[in-house]
C-alpha cells in the first residue's frame, strides 16, 4: 500500500537521520590545552651538567603537544590550545580564550619545584580551584600566580585578587564551584593513571587559589608534571619517554572522564547549539562601584578587601570606589561577582563613555588634604609647579591640573606616581 510504503520510507529515513545525521550533529568534547609558562616566563628551572638547564617552559609545551596530537587521532574531540610555540599568552588570554569557546574542559600543565633547597621532593599533584588550605598549597599557588604580574593588561582587567589579603581567603572559602566535582573527578582520574600506569609518585589532589582556574566557566585542573629539582625528575620530564608517559596517561584519564560524564547526562549529547559568535567588545568601559564613603582609603587599606585597583573618584565630597576596568561583558560580570565575593554586596557595574570630555565642569587630581598649610619647600610642592589651594572647613586641599576626560586625568595620575607622588584622587569638579 502506498500510505504503507510512504511510512515505511519515512521511518528509513528517520533511520537514517538517526544513524547518520544525529552523531554528526554531536558537539564536539572541547577541550582546552594550556602549557604553561612560555615565552620570557620560563617557569621553574635547573641546571644539571649532563641534562644543560631544564626549563618548565619547554617540558610543558612538550607534553601539551603530544596530548594534543593523541586527542585529534579522535574526530569526537575538539583541541584548543593556548600556545603552540614559545610564546606567553596572558592569563586573561587564557581565561577568556577558555570561555569563549564554550570548553568542556581545561588542562593546564605545569612542572613543580620545591621551594627548599632539598632534591628529594618527588612526584605529580594535582591541583583544583578552591580556598588554600595549607602554606605548601599556598606556596605553589604564589609561584604559579607570579606570572600575573608579567602582563600589563592582566594588572587593570584581571580580577585581581591578593592572596595575601585574609579578606580574600574568607571569600573564597566562600565561594561554592559548581565544577568542583568534575574537576575533582578529572583530576583523580589523572592522578591514579600516574601512579598505576606510570609507576610515579602521585602526592594526590590538592585544592588552591589559582587566577587560571579560578576564571575558568568549566571543570579545570592544573597539573603539575614532576619536580625539576629532584634529578630523577628532571631527567624523566626532559625524555620523549617521560612526556610520552604523561601525555598518554592524561589522554586515558580524558577519555576515561568524558565516558563518565555521558554516563551521567553531563556532556551534550544533544543536538549542537547554534555557533555563538565570539565575544565582541562592547562601545562602553565597564568598572565596579564597590562604595560610595566619605573617608579616604588608599590601595592596601582594609576597608578594600585585598581588591587590587581600585581607583577612587572624588565627587561631590564623597569617594567613590571603583573596581577594575573592561569593555568585554563576561570579564565585567566575572569582575562584579570577584567583588561581591569579597564582601561588596552591593556592588554594581556603571559603564563610562570612553574619552567622554565633561560638558560642564572637570576633573583634578587631589594631591594631598592637610590640617597644615603644607610649607612652600615641601616635596610635593617643590616636585609639581601649579598646585591649587583650597580651605574647607578647617582643612587645606590642594588639587593639581584640569582635564576634560577621565583617561587624561588617569594618565596624568599615572605620571604623577612614576614620580613619587602616590595615592593622589581624581576629583569631579562640577561647577
Ligand atoms: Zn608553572
Amino acid at each position: 500500500m502506498i500510505t504503507d510504503s510512504f511510512s515505511f520510507k519515512k521511518y528509513l529515513f528517520l533511520l537514517f537521520s538517526l544513524i547518520f545525521i544525529l552523531p554528526n550533529a554531536q558537539k564536539k568534547f572541547t577541550i582546552v590545552l594550556d602549557a604553561g609558562h612560555g615565552g620570557s616566563d620560563i617557569g621553574t628551572n635547573r641546571r644539571y651538567d649532563d641534562l644543560g638547564t631544564v626549563r618548565e617552559k619547554d617540558i610543558t609545551l612538550a607534553i601539551t603537544l603530544k596530548l594534543g596530537r593523541m586527542l585529534e587521532k579522535n574526530k569526537d574531540y575538539k583541541v584548543i590550545y593556548t600556545r603552540k610555540i614559545d610564546e606567553f599568552p596572558s592569563l586573561t588570554e587564557r581565561t577568556t580564550l577558555a570561555n569563549r569557546s564554550k570548553a568542556d574542559l581545561f588542562l593546564s600543565i605545569h612542572v613543580n619545584a620545591s621551594p627548599t633547597t632539598s632534591t628529594a621532593t618527588q612526584g605529580t599533584e594535582t591541583f583544583i580551584q578552591g580556598p588554600n588550605q595549607n602554606k605548601k598549597n599556598l606556596e605553589v599557588a604564589k609561584a604559579e600566580n607570579d606570572v600575573i604580574y608579567l602582563d600589563e593588561r592582566d594588572r587593570e582587567t584581571f580580577a585581581s585578587y591578593d592572596p595575601k589579603s585574609p579578606e580574600s581567603l574568607i571569600a573564597l572559602k566562600i565561594q561554592q564551584s559548581k565544577y568542583l566535582e568534575s574537576s575533582l573527578l578529572i583530576g583523580s582520574m589523572v592522578e591514579d593513571n600516574f601512579a598505576t600506569k606510570d609507576k610515579r609518585n602521585s602526592r594526590g589532589i590538592k585544592q588552591a587559589d589559582l587566577h587560571v582556574l579560578r576564571m575558568n566557566a568549566m571543570p579545570s585542573v592544573l597539573i603539575e608534571t614532576g619536580f625539576v629539582n629532584n634529578y630523577d625528575e628532571a631527567k624523566y620530564l626532559s625524555s620523549d619517554i617521560g612526556q610520552t608517559d604523561i601525555a598518554e596517561s592524561i589522554y586515558d584519564a580524558i577519555t576515561k572522564y568524558r565516558k563518565a560524564m555521558e554516563r551521567n547526562g553531563s556532556v551534550a549529547n544533544s543536538p549542537r547549539e547554534p555557533e555563538k559568535p565570539a565575544e565582541v567588545a562592547l562601545k562602553n568601559d565597564f568598572r565596579i562601584l564597590l562604595m560610595s564613603s566619605p573617608v579616604k582609603y588608599n590601595s592596601g587599606d582594609p576597608a578594600l578587601k585585598g581588591l587590587n585597583y581600585v581607583l577612587p573618584i572624588k565627587d561631590n565630597d564623597l569617594y567613590k570606589y571603583y573596581y577594575s576596568v573592561t569593555n568585554m561583558a563576561s570579564v565585567r560580570d566575572s569582575n562584579l561577582k570577584t567583588a561581591k565575593d569579597a564582601g561588596f554586596k552591593n556592588a554594581t557595574s556603571i559603564s563610562f563613555i570612553p574619552n567622554q570630555k565633561l560638558g560642564i565642569g572637570y576633573y583634578t587630581l587631589e594631591v594631598a588634604v592637610s590640617d597644615q598649610k603644607l610649607s612652600s619647600n615641601s616635596s610635593l610642592l617643590n616636585t609639581l609647579k601649579d598646585v591649587n589651594r583650597n580651605k574647607e572647613k578647617g582643612k587645606f586641599y590642594y588639587t593639581y591640573g584640569k582635564f576634560t576626560s577621565l583617561e587624561e586625568a588617569v594618565k596624568t595620575q599615572k605620571e604623577l606616581d612614576e614620580k613619587g607622588i602616590n595615592n593622589t584622587v581624581i576629583q569631579k569638579v562640577s561647577r
